[in-house]
């Protein structure tokens, strides 16, 4: 059990490492238009590609700010720092640990699949 712990990362982490790629991704993209710049409209593409990647990295930092607001803080009981957590199930952002808000699932496997609703209705969630 112990040893799956740090395959989990908070959601809010992975979101916005997801958008932290995506903006350098998107500044790459304008680079290699710039490398382009002899094919006129293969340039404009590679720019236009580029701002719409940086353009929805603002939008994923601005949901992940959204989320912030509506994640329930709590003191994560194996580092004693404060992180946050969405859904049922989450894990701490400092140590991995993961965390439930539902005291059924305290003790079993860590599994995002508690967050869906599929599990929440009680139907099956084996797949
Ligand atoms: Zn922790």
């Amino acid at each position: 059990m112990a040893v799956q712990r740090l395959v989990y990362s908070s959601k809010i982490n992975k979101i916005r490492s997801f958008a932290l790629i995506l903006v350098f991704a998107g500044i790459l993209i304008m680079y290699v238009g710039l490398l382009t710049r002899k094919i006129e409209w293969l340039m404009v593409i590679f720019f236009i590609l580029g701002v719409l990647m940086v353009l929805l990295s603002c939008v994923v930092y601005l949901w992940i700010g959204s989320l912030s607001l509506k994640a329930v803080p709590v003191v994560c009981p194996s580092c004693d720092k404060h992180t946050k957590m969405l859904g049922r199930v989450d894990a701490c952002m400092h140590c991995k640990q993961p965390l439930t808000m539902d005291k059924k699932l305290e003790g079993k496997e860590f599994d995002e699949k508690y967050n869906t609703r599929r599990y929440a209705k009680g139907k099956d969630a084996t797949k």
